[in-house]
């Protein structure tokens, strides 16, 4: 199986993962955690840069998909043949929430990107955390990291992001798990769990 998890940055994506993934752990499911962008050597070295260098949308999105075509040829599909599942913390919907939604590439750009470069590879579902953007922001301040370059966006770039996830949702509503990220952990996790149960 893969599983995929997006949201706004400051949504909690990470720590219910974490959960998600020891959980599955106790059923006995071999799992395989990893991120995008990276989750390899040189999808790590393509993180670096796009979370620091200052760049033109079209580069943007172009390596945001050559750190995943990598990942998937070398890490996810392999590792799926085993029998193992991935988790994924982020993956092309984000491209499409955050480049497309978020900063304007049209649509139909990334479709065609991704059509090149993943063919029709999806995830089996995909865990949206929904949350409200000043409740985000207010949590990625509280941890105390510094803001990489998408972070430092305005708010308004947030509302754009979390919109287009929530459209793409309603378009592929067999795939998208939608969460309320505001609930406690425990309701997010519960529901998490339930969602996997049928595939163990
Ligand atoms: O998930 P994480 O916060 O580690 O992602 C790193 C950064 O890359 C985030 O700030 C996220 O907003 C950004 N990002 C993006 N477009 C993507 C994937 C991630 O702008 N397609
Ligand atoms: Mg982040």
């Amino acid at each position: 199986r893969f599983l995929t998890f997006e949201g706004i940055d400051g949504a909690g994506k990470t720590s219910r993962i974490n959960a998600l993934e020891a959980h599955l752990a106790a059923k006995g499911v071999k799992t395989l955690r990893t991120r995008e962008p990276g989750g390899t050597p040189l999808g790590e070295k393509i993180r670096g840069l796009l979370l620091s260098e200052d760049m033109g949308v079209d580069a943007e999105t172009l390596l945001f998909f050559a750190a995943r075509a990598e990942h998937v040829e070398r890490v996810i599909k392999p590792a799926l043949e085993e029998g193992i599942w991935v988790l994924s913390d982020r993956f092309t919907d984000a491209t499409y929430a955050y480049q497309a939604g978020g900063k304007g590439v049209p649509g139909e750009r990334v479709e065609a990107i991704e059509a090149w470069t993943l063919g029709g590879f999806q995830p089996d579902a995909t865990f949206l955390f929904d949350i409200d953007p000043a409740i985000a922001e207010a949590r990625r301040g509280d941890r105390g990291e510094a803001a990489d370059r998408f972070e430092r966006e305005k708010a308004a770039f947030f509302h754009r992001v979390r919109d287009a996830y929530l459209e793409r949702a309603r378009r592929q509503p067999e795939r998208f798990v939608v969460l309320n990220a505001a609930d406690t952990p425990e309701a997010i996790e519960a529901r998490m769990f339930e969602e996997t149960a049928k595939w163990l």
